[in-house]
């Protein structure tokens, strides 16, 4: 790269809510309504409802569309996966995040300089998206959601057949899987039906849309069936999808004693499945852990890493200790994630 360009942070910095690109005039994920926002991903905390223009992946403007309504931004423009566009002279390319399904790592360049923004990403297989791509670059932005070394997540592959011996030892009671009800639902669903499971599979009210949708997408799930209206009893031995929340609550009272299990990367701590009253913890994560988040920073060989929402501080202390040049954004509206 050329060494005179102007450095990425003069062009290409965070505003409180999101981050901007000066020459572009657009925001990337950000947290308020502005004119012209790109989108990595649909979940709340980067897609939001009210920009006067979005451009995102055509699954991220679905998904956008089932939650938030048809008219939840002013105008739509759909970029494909790998496809390039140009606004305002800066080079917009979006890569697989392999996050979710729509999911996009936005990659920018301008003056010779290049930045990769990669939204949320997991670099561990996932049937339900296309897979992370590496692009190196001169910044690499990068969530820190679990970025403590603490925090390694299991095969989905190898928690599915966790589940399907579970399902085995208590043929007479519901399991309820907790699972967020856009990409972690979808995916454990679809984990499970490649381990050979093809009863019907049950879905809380919560998660009924974005399924169907998924389906329509090209997402086989095979057969769901919505808990409501349908008898208790025949749910017995069964798997029922539902949203974290409704695992303990009185939705849940219908089955019985279900066996309670949540599907999250939040599970690896011990101290968290007991105080949720989760019996059968499930290690899956939609996030890169400790060793895959310091692999894929190294791989980049950006020369800066800038850290939006999670463990942004020991993230930021460890790079130093390799020698690298990081820094934590401070983007406000960032939650701990619901994932
Ligand atoms: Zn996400
Ligand atoms: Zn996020």
């Amino acid at each position: 790269m050329i060494s005179t360009a102007p450095p990425v942070d003069t062009w290409l910095y965070p505003v409180g809510s999101g981050i901007y690109c000066e020459p572009g005039d657009f925001y990337i994920d950000p947290g308020r309504a502005v004119d012209r926002a790109v989108i990595t991903h649909g979940h709340g905390d980067h897609a939001r409802a009210g920009h006067r223009a979005v451009l995102a992946t055509p699954e991220t403007i679905e998904i956008m569309k089932v939650r938030y309504g048809e008219d939840c931004a002013g105008a739509f423009q759909p970029l494909a996966l790998g496809e390039t566009v140009n606004i305002n002279g800066v080079s917009v390319r979006l890569v697989p995040a392999g996050h979710i399904l729509g999911s996009a790592q936005v990659v920018i360049e301008w003056a010779g300089r290049r930045a990769v923004i990669s939204g949320d990403y997991k670099r561990a297989a996932d049937p339900t998206c296309a897979p992370f791509e590496l692009v190196t670059c001169d910044v690499f932005v990068t969530e820190a959601t679990f970025a403590l070394p603490v925090f390694r997540h299991e095969k989905a592959e190898h928690e599915a057949a966790k589940l399907l011996s579970s399902l085995k030892a208590e043929p007479d009671r519901t399991h309820l899987i907790g699972a967020y009800n856009l990409g972690k639902c979808q995916r454990m669903i679809r984990v499970v039906r490649d381990a050979g499971y093809d009863q019907p599979i049950y879905l809380h009210g919560a998660v009924v849309a974005l399924s169907e949708l998924y389906q329509k997408l090209g997402i086989d799930l095979g057969e769901l069936l919505p808990v409501a209206g349908t008898d208790p009893k025949s749910m017995r031995g069964g798997i029922v999808m539902c949203p974290p929340s409704a695992l303990g609550d009185r939705w849940s009272r219908r089955f019985g004693d279900p066996v309670n299990a949540f599907a999250s990367g939040w599970m690896r701590v011990r101290g968290r499945a007991r105080q949720l009253g989760v019996e059968l913890p499930l290690v899956v994560s939609d996030h890169v852990d400790w060793p895959e988040l310091i692999q894929t920073v190294l791989e980049t060989e950006a020369e800066e890493i800038w850290v939006t929402h999670g463990r942004e501080d020991a993230l930021v202390h460890y790079l130093g200790t390799l020698g690298r040049k990081a820094r934590a954004l401070a983007l406000v509206g960032y939650g701990e994630e619901a994932e």
